[in-house]
């Protein structure tokens, strides 16, 4: 039993040097259903996910704000909007129901994975809108017996390193920080900042801190790409109280990972040489164990694991941060993002067969409630 973690595609524009050589398009949706094509070998694959989105054409920049939208009513161009409408929608109800939720971008470097989970400029993605969401749900909650504390923390997975974002590099612990495991709250990491914040401005000002402490190199694939696994925790509690004696009874508490995955291409084809081959590695170290992970998880889904096999956890620190969001106590949600053009056919069939397989994965959520201590 228990509750399918749900998959979102969304497909992205050319972008510049593809038009420039005159890209060919190898992908098509129709609803739900995603194709995917090689001309080259006479090869077609359709794949079905809870929700595609097509944001590769049919869009226009609006001239005041900088917006990208539907350039004609009828167009089938997804917006940020439209992803938030869905996505994020879905994982607020569940933080305000007390599950914790995840969401988590995955695809290959420059496929729009951050463009959807963060967002650029004017076009704000799941994070920003979800931040203000949230402010303005509390603002307009109406019920004095509710109080709510929301904290904030990021990390950054680099080289199989953990570092806290909401720290100055100067700061930063050599040799990363330590992943432990609590027998009752489960794995946690050791020593990381949590910040409470109390309005819109600053959330924002804090990921905007986040964002500038965050590892960045240059690879020939794309210049401005991080090479590591960002995760973004929003602690969300409710405090309930006792009308009249307005003593607080219980509270409900979720964690919302939004989680900005490092590339899933190969390292070839990214031209990595010395350091950056070495990021490369380590960066399908955690990657591949993710992959395992989900394979396994996906079996044990469907009845076809063997009694007592372990799901490899451990293997990398990405997976054991996520462990509770893919396979225990968390409404899990994965942005499978691709590209739209023919010469990152292999990449973007791998992401969707990643994305079948995640879609098998069945997690049991509980609503975390407990009496106020
Ligand atoms: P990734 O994080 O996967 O490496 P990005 O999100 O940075 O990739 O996207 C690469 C480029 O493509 C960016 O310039 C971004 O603005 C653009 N892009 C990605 N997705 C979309 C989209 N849905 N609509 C418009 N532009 C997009
Ligand atoms: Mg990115």
């Amino acid at each position: 039993m228990g509750e399918a973690v749900k998959v979102a595609v969304r497909v992205r524009p050319f972008n510049s040097r593809e038009k420039a050589e005159g890209a060919e398009l190898c992908v098509s949706m129709d609803r739900n259903s995603t194709k995917v094509w090689s001309r080259e070998t006479n090869y077609e694959k359709e794949f079905n996910f809870d929700y595609s989105y097509w944001s590769h054409d049919g869009f226009i920049e609006d001239p005041t704000t900088g917006v990208l939208k539907k350039d004609r009513p009828g167009s089938k161009y997804a917006d940020q909007q439209m992803v938030f409408n869905d996505v994020g929608v879905d994982i607020l109800n569940n933080a305000w129901e007390g599950y914790h939720v995840c969401l988590f971008a995955y695809g290959q470097t420059g496929s729009g994975k951050s463009y959807s989970i963060v967002g650029y400029g004017p076009n704000k993605g799941v994070i920003p809108i979800a931040c203000e969401e949230i402010f303005n749900r509390i603002k307009n909650s109406g019920n004095p017996l509710v109080k709510y504390d929301v904290k904030v923390s990021m990390l950054e997975i680099y080289n199989e390193q953990v570092q806290d974002l909401l720290q100055p590099p100067e700061r930063r612990v050599k040799g990363g920080l330590k992943v432990r495991e609590h027998p009752k709250t489960g794995v946690f990491v050791e020593g990381l900042v949590q910040q409470t914040v109390s309005s819109y401005e600053e959330i924002s000002q804090v990921l905007d801190d986040g964002n500038k402490h965050r590892t960045v190199a240059a690879t020939q694939m794309n210049a401005t790409s991080s090479r590591a696994h960002t995760v973004l925790t929003i602690s969300f509690t409710q405090i309930f109280h006792e009308e009249g004696t307005g003593k607080p009874l219980t509270r409900k508490q979720s964690d919302i990972n939004l989680v900005d995955l490092a590339g899933s291409e190969r390292a070839s084809k990214t031209g990595a040489t010395g350091d950056r081959l070495q990021e490369g590695s380590s960066i399908n170290q955690s990657l591949s164990c993710l992959g395992k992970v989900i394979t396994a998880l996906a079996k044990k889904s469907a009845g076809g694991a063997a009694k007592g096999e372990v799901i490899p956890y451990r293997e990398s620190k990405l997976t054991r941060i996520l462990q509770n969001a893919l396979g225990g106590n968390s409404k899990t949600t994965m942005i499978a993002a691709i590209s739209p053009a023919t010469f990152n056919f292999e990449e973007t069939l791998s992401t969707l067969r990643y994305a079948d397989q995640v879609k098998a994965i069945k997690n049991k959520a509980v609503v975390n409630e407990t009496p106020q201590e």
